[in-house]
């Protein structure tokens, strides 16, 4: 059986790009479809915010519920080298005073439902699970979508009119690969594998919601360290997929290997019980060359992604949502769609990203020390806590590397 019906626009993909798009699409009066191939809520990784993060809750509505939510307050984000040595926590606040400076680490299942709740309430509607299969296309002009239910025994197929497809569908980056503009980023070939341990240590007072990020030794990998509700830590360990993948064992005993490399997670996670499913991800960081064409554009995750250790996917998921639902009422007040008009905010929103990928570059730089960096030019702890907040979309922030530069090699 097909079912056809007609939108303005067709979201692929209920995560936090897609249905940021949708609720600021559906609440300005457009007609929106978000397609989502999982039931919702479906489990997610991708669980530590950015405190940029607030100006996007509070434009959605969502505050409010974040703030009654018992996910636990994250102010910090704490580090520790290769030999264990524990850096003082960069406190958001500090640089910040202001309640943009706290955010959250979430259980993504629960919040992507309450983010796609929200574009339901403005008026979006939701198809799932449907898996988005193909396009509708008259040459290069792209007017709509197909897709297939994934329901055992459901034979439905979709097709959806509209005038804009904006591609939320993140890394799996349905549009990006049908128009092959999709890169890999060669400087980040990395991989992950993660796991959750239920009561693991955890740090008293306002750190016991910090993400820590803690490197095994001689800076082989690193691990992150979030702690979740229900007094359940998410943990898992990221390098290159070289060296954590290939002629290792299973993923639990890849895993207890690097714990093995790194005295600082073992002893956290002794204290713990290990919930015993390990998960792994890999090669997820790339771009793209194209972020629009004729009645398309891309978003989130499907328009790229640089890496987890700063936790910004989620942050640039909402900000390009955000932008790009702009650029679309733009589009549509002036009748125009032109592919250069929807994506006229790209630019700007890939110099922040350009930022947050030098940082990411520094980190993985051997011999390069944030510690020793900031001690030699102490001028720029308030750019590095920029960096580490997600407040990018500025100038000011990328003179930092001026003088980062002098330390490590970092290709624009
Ligand atoms: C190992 C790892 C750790 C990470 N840790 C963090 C972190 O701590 N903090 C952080 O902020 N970010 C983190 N991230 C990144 C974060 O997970 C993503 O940046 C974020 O989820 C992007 O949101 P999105 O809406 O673009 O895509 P997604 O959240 O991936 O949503 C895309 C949706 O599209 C759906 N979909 C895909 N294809 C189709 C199709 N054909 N038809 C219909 N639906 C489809 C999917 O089911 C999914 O629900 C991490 C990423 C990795 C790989």
């Amino acid at each position: 059986m097909t079912e056809s019906h007609a939108f303005d626009v067709a979201v692929i993909g209920a995560g936090p790009a897609g249905s940021t798009v949708a609720a600021l699409l559906a609440r300005a009066g457009l007609r929106v479809a978000i397609v989502e191939r999982e039931r919702m809520p479906r489990f997610h990784v991708g669980e530590s915010l950015m405190p940029e993060t607030y100006w996007v809750f509070k434009r959605l509505g969502v505050l409010e519920t974040l703030k009654a939510s018992n996910f636990p307050r994250k102010y910090s984000v704490q580090f520790v080298n290769d030999r264990g040595k524990e850096s003082v926590p960069f406190y958001f606040f500090e640089m910040n005073p202001h309640e943009s400076a706290i955010t959250w680490q979430v259980w993504r299942a629960d919040f992507d439902r309450m983010l796609l709740d929200r574009a339901l309430a403005d008026g979006a509607r939701l198809f799932a699970p449907f898996n988005v299969i193909d396009l509708l296309s008259d040459g290069d002009q792209v007017h709509g979508l197909v897709a297939r239910s994934n329901d055992d025994g459901d034979e439905t197929r979709l097709e959806l009119r509209a005038r804009i497809v904006v591609d939320a569908s993140g890394l799996s980056s349905f549009l990006a690969r049908r128009f092959a503009v999709r890169r890999e980023d060669p400087l980040l070939r990395k991989a992950a594998v993660w796991t959750y341990y239920r009561g693991a240590h955890r740090d008293p007072g306002i750190d016991e919601g910090a993400t820590i990020i803690l490197h095994t030794r001689e800076k082989k990998a690193w691990f992150w360290y979030i702690p979740l509700p229900d007094d359940v830590v998410s943990v898992g360990v990221v390098s290159d997929v070289d060296y954590l993948l290939r002629n290792r064992g299973t993923p639990g005993e890849i895993f207890a290997e690097e714990v093995a490399n790194c005295a600082a997670v073992e002893r956290r996670l002794r204290v713990g019980r290990p919930t015993g499913q390990f998960y792994v991800a890999r090669e997820f960081s790339y771009t793209t060359d194209r972020p629009a064409g004729p009645g398309w554009m891309l978003v989130g995750d499907a328009l790229g992604f640089v890496d987890p250790i700063y936790s910004s996917g989620v942050f640039l998921a909402l900000k390009s949502g955000e932008l790009a639902a702009d650029a679309i009422l733009d589009a549509f007040r002036a009748q125009d769609f032109r592919p250069e008009r929807l994506a006229a905010w790209v630019p700007g929103y890939r110099r922040g990203v350009a930022a947050i990928r030098r940082l990411v570059l520094a980190f993985y730089t051997r011999e390069f020390s944030f510690g020793r960096f900031i001690r030699a030019y102490p001028q720029h702890r308030k750019r590095l806590v920029d960096l580490l907040i997600g407040n990018v979309f500025q100038d000011d922030v990328h003179r930092i590397f001026d003088d980062m530069s002098r330390f490590v090699d970092l290709p624009e």
